[in-house]
């Protein structure tokens, strides 16, 4: 599924590629990932201009003309690939809108996708997105004075913390692992217990984390909107089950952290 490294990257080119671009038709397969009907969403992006495109944690924010919003979730196993013409689309999409210049933008998932769209006033209603946290990297001012701020007077554990998409936007169950790690933290790790320098670390290791990834263009196995796969896929624990840790070469450990799997050192994290 992809997270925020993977989102951070297709909103930044779908921003350069698709700005100033006017949808000029839609086809909806799968009308259950809109939030209205084909016939309302139709209506409400046909014809509109895209003025810009960021992310929100995993979503995308398309802002259209006149206060118009495009939003995408890609849920499991989504994609939203850019084609030069109607010739090379892919057999199976949920949706497709069609630009300038003959060029079409598909977007399929096989789970948990979702197309909507909204006007401005109704954005602060958009029950999906209203309550985000803050984004890392893409929301500048996401500082460890902020984040400290954030964790002041919270319980709870570490890694719920961390996958509520209310309090940060855009991790999922693959980079809170090596967050985790880098942080020499267990995932169970009540938040109350944690010292000054615990925090800092954590704040440390999630942006190293998705730093490193954003720079090799996401996780290996996600497309980007030209159809590329990423290039990050060296862990550090994660999903390296019964392999030697990076620090102490004690070996990996996969646990169950409520409904999530959770790789660990078990000596290096506390
Ligand atoms: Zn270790």
């Amino acid at each position: 599924m992809p997270e925020l490294p993977e989102i951070y990257n297709l909103a930044k080119q779908m921003d350069l590629e698709l700005r100033g671009q006017t949808i000029r038709g839609v086809e909806v397969v799968q009308e259950k990932c809109l939030n209205m009907s084909v016939d309302q969403f139709t209506k409400l992006v046909v014809g509109r201009q895209i003025e810009s495109v960021t992310s929100r944690g995993k979503w995308v924010f398309a802002r259209l003309s006149d206060g118009a919003w495009l939003l995408l979730s890609l849920g499991m196993g989504g994609d939203a690939l850019l084609h030069r013409d109607s010739e090379s689309l892919p057999g199976k999409y949920q949706a497709r809108l069609d630009l300038d210049g003959g060029r079409v933008l598909t977007v399929g998932f096989w789970w948990f996708g979702y197309l909507h769209a909204a006007m401005d006033g109704d954005l602060c209603n958009h029950k999906m997105t209203a309550k985000l946290g803050p984004t890392p990297i893409r929301d500048t001012d996401f500082t460890e004075a902020r984040f400290l701020e954030m964790l002041r007077g919270k319980r709870g554990s570490v890694k719920g913390f961390l996958l509520n998409q209310e309090q940060v936007a855009g991790i999922g169950n693959v980079y809170v692992q090596d967050t985790l790690f880098r942080a020499r933290l267990q995932p169970n790790r009540k938040l109350e217990s944690l010292a000054e320098g615990e925090r800092s670390q954590l704040f440390r290791g999630l942006m190293e984390t998705l730093i490193q990834s954003v720079r090799l263009g996401g996780l290996a196995g996600e497309k980007d909107l030209y159809g590329c796969s990423g290039r990050f896929k060296e862990f550090l624990v994660g999903y390296r089950e019964g392999q030697p840790c990076p620090e102490c070469g004690t070996l990996v450990e996969k646990v169950k952290v409520g409904s999530t799997a959770s790789y660990v050192c078990p000596s290096c994290q506390k």
